[in-house]
């Protein structure tokens, strides 16, 4: 029998990417919208689905999508692109502007992909530490500026911590600095402002946003970047051939039509979210983070793994973030009655 094949160095090192999928009365630990999107939405697609050409490949230059998209944010077609969620996005990213030879810089604690995908396309990571409130304020954005990176990562709002970061600062780094500098947006539609309006100026800046969160489509995979032609044109030579399906490009197209339905579960989010804040503030010995995006950051005071399984017991799954933020634990703002279901569990097991 032949010996078992060799992967590329380096690969055994790394765990699989896992998020816990449970069957549970609260699923609280991915950011997903709580709702789903109308019924409307579901008769648009199954009937653009039925008119799909699924014997060719589909649209491979993503027109409608992209053009849909463009015209929801008042961006050009030509500095419009979408893939596979935003990861897919981050990915084609690294792929163009970083590799071999090549840096990127992170500020964290943040979205753990972005140094994964950085591993994963042979970039070398630079990572920097937020200020203690989690903020990039001027002294991180000077560390990054000497540094010369090719590619500079902005989390707003910034997960895990859930708070967004000053558009200054972005706006500092794409004046200041030649590199890619990537605004992860996944989060903005709850909270924030976003630094879309700096593009037009900046070609140096791509704005990365998702249909997985405030869209409520994660399922979909959809994710896009808003940025300069030239970036764009970057994109087109790295991507897979056809890389979205002509079922993903549809339910797009469908979903930004019903954008209004989707928008308007923002607010009874939002809603959510500040509850946690404001109940997780009034528990003792806890430690609460202010969130501008669907999920909140916190801090118990006793060991968070023991909390984390005693709610999962009563049919909680939040997010276990100890690897990231020192015993810490991020809950996603669900329907009322999840929520509901958390703070009440929550309330049985912390100490009195
Ligand atoms: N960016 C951030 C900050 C995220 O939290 C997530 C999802 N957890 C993503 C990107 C990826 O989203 P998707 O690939 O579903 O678009």
């Amino acid at each position: 029998m032949n010996a078992a094949p060799r992967p590329r160095p380096g690969v055994r090192d790394v765990e699989p990417y896992v998020s816990p999928q449970l069957d549970v009365a609260a699923r609280l630990n991915a950011n997903e919208c709580p709702h789903p999107l109308p019924q409307g939405f579901f008769e648009d697609l199954a009937r653009a689905a039925r008119e799909l050409p699924l014997n060719r490949y589909p649209d491979g230059q993503m027109v409608r999508l992209r053009g849909e998209i463009g015209l929801h944010h008042g961006h050009p077609f030509d500095g419009t692109w979408t893939a596979n969620g935003s990861n897919e996005v981050l990915t084609e990213l690294l792929l163009a502007y970083g590799g071999p030879g090549r840096t990127a810089t992170v500020f964290e604690p943040t979205y753990s992909l972005h140094r994964r995908l950085s591993w994963l396309t042979h970039t070398e990571i630079r990572p920097h530490p937020l200020s203690s409130s989690f903020v990039l304020d001027d002294p991180a954005v000077d560390v990054a500026l000497a540094e010369d990176a090719d590619v500079l990562f902005v989390c707003s709002p910034n997960n895990p911590t859930g708070n967004a970061q000053p558009v200054d600062a972005v706006a500092r780094l794409a004046t200041e600095s030649d590199a890619l500098i990537v605004v992860d947006e996944a989060y903005i539609e709850f909270g924030g402002e976003s630094a879309l309006k700096l593009v037009a100026d900046h070609p140096n800046l791509a704005v990365v946003r998702t249909f997985s969160k405030a869209f409520a489509m994660a399922g979909a995979r959809i994710g896009y970047v808003l940025t300069s032609p030239d970036v764009v044109s970057d994109l087109q030579r790295v991507r897979l051939p056809y890389h979205m399906s002509a079922l993903t490009q549809a339910a797009g197209v469908a979903a930004i039509r019903h954008a209004a339905a989707a928008m308007a579960l923002l607010e009874p989010i939002r809603l959510q979210r500040d509850r946690l804040v404001s109940e997780l503030g009034g528990m003792r010995g806890v430690t609460v983070y202010p969130s501008d995006a669907n999920f909140v950051l916190f801090v118990p005071p006793d060991d968070a793994g023991e909390l984390w399984q005693a709610l999962l017991d009563r049919g909680i799954l939040i997010r276990d973030l100890r690897d990231v933020v020192p015993n810490a634990l991020r809950v996603t703002a669900g329907a009322d009655h999840e929520v509901d279901l958390f703070l009440a569990s929550l309330r049985e097991v912390l100490p009195t």
